[in-house]
């Protein structure tokens, strides 16, 4: 049985260590690691009597590689599945090197302060050679590959739902359906309502960053960059119902341009209510997203982080959030010499979700591909010395833990497609 050291006591952590619990077979102990300890010990005192996995708690800074390296040395875990903010990823990182420990993620490395003069320097050097202008990129965390093969341990990369599931769609319709895949099409719906004028569905600062970003998406083998919103499509989604989408940069296009062969091109969409647009340029408009500190009444604050502040946590939008979401890719390519389509999708319940492990969907859609990785990693099933994103271990057991732990798929050979 395994021993997994969780880092970070969030929305999606709260998911994750509900579903670690629901597999004692796989996870005979875990340790809640974060900041603030008493919503790690919250979390232990809700869910230990539920389950025969020994539940441990810690306080952890994350930013800090001695900390963390002397916490993982102490609690000796087969894998830290790392579920505090993309900023601390390379922190975890380097102190799983450190102990030779594996390590999972779903977020890429995001540095928090975006006006650092070395990351700025690397930052417009890359927007101007690879011509996507998003903060976050892959490169830091691939940086780790030969010291983390040296080590003989494996970093699984974004196992969550997007990226994360979309993922292992893409390897397991390559392994399955097609002989050669020419477009993927990534649709994340949130047909969720709740009720609030505006709320994020999980970290605000994380959320807003992303969308108000611009978008791009991965053509003929380079990066077409769009205005933020501008191009828009309407999408009929199974169970949700027409929703307006608007095509996003994500952080898996990355890294399934490099690992699906032949692959032509590769868009992300997301859909918004137009109150939530409004909204958000309105922020936007007044400097609210901003993460360039400012002088407050002779304090510094960040303005998104203080935004943070005011918005509902997305922990709290559980009991009031109602609807579905949809969540798939639409693959087109060939097989045996024929022309192909097929889209690969999970519908979500918030209500559901909510009865289950008291989360919003969005926070459950992530938390249990973060356990199945932890799983799957932490009993060796998916080894490999290195850096890895998740479309390059074998998508069949993944898939099968899907079924099994709440998210089930569904594979239509006939589906809508996107113009
Ligand atoms: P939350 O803000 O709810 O939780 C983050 C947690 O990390 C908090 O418990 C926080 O502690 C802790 N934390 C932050 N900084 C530190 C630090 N320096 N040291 C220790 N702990 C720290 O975020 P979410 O749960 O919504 O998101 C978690 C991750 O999941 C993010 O990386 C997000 O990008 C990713 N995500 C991935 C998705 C996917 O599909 N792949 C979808 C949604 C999210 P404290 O409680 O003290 O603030």
């Amino acid at each position: 049985m395994a021993r997994l050291l969780i880092i970070g006591c969030g929305g999606v952590a709260g998911v994750a260590i509900a579903k670690c619990c629901q597999n004692s077979e796989t996870f005979g102990e875990i340790e809640i690691a974060s900041r603030t300890l008493s919503k790690c010990d919250a979390v232990k005192e809700k869910l230990q009597p539920t389950t025969k996995t020994k539940i441990t708690t810690a306080r952890v800074d994350a930013d800090n590689v001695e900390e963390l390296t002397a916490l993982i040395k102490k609690y000796k875990p087969d894998a830290v599945l790392n579920l505090a903010l993309p900023y601390q990823d390379l922190a975890i990182m380097e102190a799983c090197l450190r102990c030779k420990v594996d390590y999972i993620d779903t977020a890429n490395y995001e540095p928090e302060n975006t006006d650092d003069p070395t990351w700025r320097a690397a930052y417009e050097k890359r927007c101007a050679e690879r011509g996507f202008t998003a903060y976050f990129d892959y490169s830091y965390q691939w940086e780790y590959k030969k010291r983390f093969e040296r080590a003989g341990i494996t970093a699984l990369l974004g196992s969550g739902f997007d990226p994360g599931v979309t993922g292992v769609f893409s390897a397991y319709a390559l392994k399955h359906y097609f002989d050669e895949i020419e477009t993927i099409d990534i649709l994340d719906c949130n047909g969720g309502d709740h009720g609030y004028p505006f709320a994020t569905n999980f970290n605000p600062e994380i959320n807003l960053r992303e969308v108000s970003a611009n978008g791009s998406y991965w053509e003929n083998g380079h990066w077409v960059e769009t205005k933020p919103m501008e191009i828009k499509r309407v999408y009929d989604f199974p169970q949700v119902g027409k929703k307006d989408m608007y095509l996003l940069h994500h952080e898996e296009i990355e890294s399934l341009a490099k690992n699906i062969p032949g692959v032509k091109r590769i868009r992300f969409f997301m859909t918004f209510g137009q109150s939530y647009l409004t909204h958000m340029k309105c922020l936007e408009n007044v400097g609210m997203l901003s993460t360039s500190p400012v002088m407050f009444e002779g304090r510094e604050i960040v303005p998104i982080q203080f935004l943070k502040t005011l918005l509902p946590d997305p922990a709290s939008l559980g009991p009031r959030t109602v609807g579905k979401t949809n969540i798939g890719c639409i693959f087109k390519g060939k097989k045996d010499g024929k022309r192909k389509t097929i889209y690969i999708y999970n519908v979500c319940d918030h209500q559901e979700c909510y009865k289950e492990v008291g989360s919003q969907a969005i926070a459950y859609t992530t938390g249990v591909p973060a356990m199945i990785g932890a799983a799957l990693v932490a009993s060796k099933r998916w080894k490999k010395a290195g850096v890895w994103n998740i479309e390059e271990f074998d998508p069949d057991p993944f898939m099968d833990m899907l079924n099994k732990f709440g998210l089930p798929w569904i594979v239509d050979e006939d589906p809508e497609t996107v113009e």
